[in-house]
């Protein structure tokens, strides 16, 4: 179950709570993607993997980039890559680029599901958020997605911005069903360092975001979405049975996989390696042949606090028979509260989170590590 990942850092608009790797100018996209291609080139004989059974596009938006552009990618890796036929290939997009036109030419170059960056319906948490799109774009975009064709769509959506009510949040979590989306990945609003949002939260000009309504509505969502058929297989993410996503399952599982292009991470069970996240940088490092990257391995303490923090937030939940009898020992005593507190699950040497485990879900693995 090995995947590529590609990060494509590229936005229309920086999004106020935004901490990834973007660039708004798209000034030196011809240049990063050339960048891009020597790297996929050069790294192909790097994990020796059977098959490559996922290919996710995130970023930064990558749908800024044309259906050519895609696919002369997805070419390239499809050249030198074992990439299976029915391999799930994701594209994040932004409703404002997602015109019917351009969704037809992501289904021929083989995209087969869509992840579209809605986070809300309502004009006033758009306009908080700083989104390049508006509420109609939203709708129409869902609808345009399942008229051409994507059966594998997946929605973002946050919550807990300031002044959303329930009742905001319950509409847009409808919505979403109604729209017939077999994937949901929702996020509480969180101030990150170094965002707009942190230093309009710092100078007073936005509150921060309200802890109770924060857990409030993240129950509500559970809630909406348990009634609606959907499995809640990961911490932030929903599924209709059967649908999950492969490629981030791949990751909670601990498999390998490959990043290109710049911030990009990859693990290969052992050791981690990370891209520059500087777009000059990574083009200057992969056309001298002397990429911008840095290499960690992993210890075995390390790989233990990764194991818990990853799968704590899944359904599977963290499983004896995967660590050694030194984790084991130090896990069952560490977890001994959190049982007793009713926030922890044991069920046949397996251990998940409860529902009002949930809320505490960073706490208890910070206090589980090693
Ligand atoms: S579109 Fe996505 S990556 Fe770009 S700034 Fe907004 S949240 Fe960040």
């Amino acid at each position: 179950m090995a995947g590529i990942y590609l990060h494509i850092p590229f936005c229309r608009k920086a999004c106020h709570y935004c901490n990834f790797h973007f660039s708004t100018s798209l000034q030196l996209k011809a240049d990063l993607l050339q960048a891009l291609y020597l790297e996929i080139v050069s790294r192909k004989d790097e994990l020796k993997l059977d098959e490559i059974s996922t290919i996710y596009l995130g970023g930064g938006t990558p749908s800024v980039l044309t259906g050519d552009e895609l696919s002369s990618i997805l070419d390239l890796i499809r050249l030198h890559y074992p990439v299976s036929e029915n391999a799930e290939i994701t594209l994040e997009a932004n409703p404002d680029d997602l015109h019917e036109d351009y969704m037809n030419e992501l289904l021929a170059v083989g995209i087969n599901r869509l992840s579209i960056g809605i986070q809300s319906f309502s004009p006033t948490d758009l306009a908080y958020m700083n989104r390049s799109h508006d509420a109609n774009q939203a709708i129409v975009s869902l609808q345009l997605a399942k008229k051409a064709g994507f059966d594998s769509l997946n929605a973002d959506l946050i919550y807990g911005t300031p002044g959303m009510t329930d009742e905001t949040f319950q509409k847009n979590i409808l919505r979403m069903i109604d729209a017939g989306v077999d994937h949901l990945s929702a996020y509480a609003l969180t101030v990150e360092p170094k965002t707009a949002l942190a230093h309009f939260v710092k100078s007073g000009t936005s509150p921060a975001p309200d802890d109770e309504q924060t857990v409030r509505q993240f129950a509500l969502l559970r809630h909406i979405l348990k009634d609606a058929g959907y499995d809640h297989y990961e911490i932030s993410n929903w599924s209709l049975p059967g649908r999950h996503s492969r490629h981030n399952t791949s990751y909670w599982q601990g498999e390998p996989y490959l990043g290109f292009g710049p911030a990009a991470h990859s693990y290969d069970g052992k050791t981690r390696s990370w891209n520059v996240a500087n777009n000059p940088k990574y083009i200057v490092g992969m056309n001298t042949g002397m990429p911008d990257r840095e290499v960690e391995v992993l210890s075995e303490k390390e790989r233990y606090n990764e194991y818990v923090l990853t799968r704590l937030r899944t359904k599977w939940g963290c499983s004896m028979a995967d660590l050694s009898q030194d984790d084991q020992t130090h896990f069952l005593n560490e977890v001994a509260p959190f049982l007793s507190k009713g926030w922890v699950l044991g069920k046949e040497e397996v251990y998940t989170l409860t529902e009002a485990g949930l809320d505490f879900a960073d706490h208890i693995s910070s206090e589980l590590f090693r």
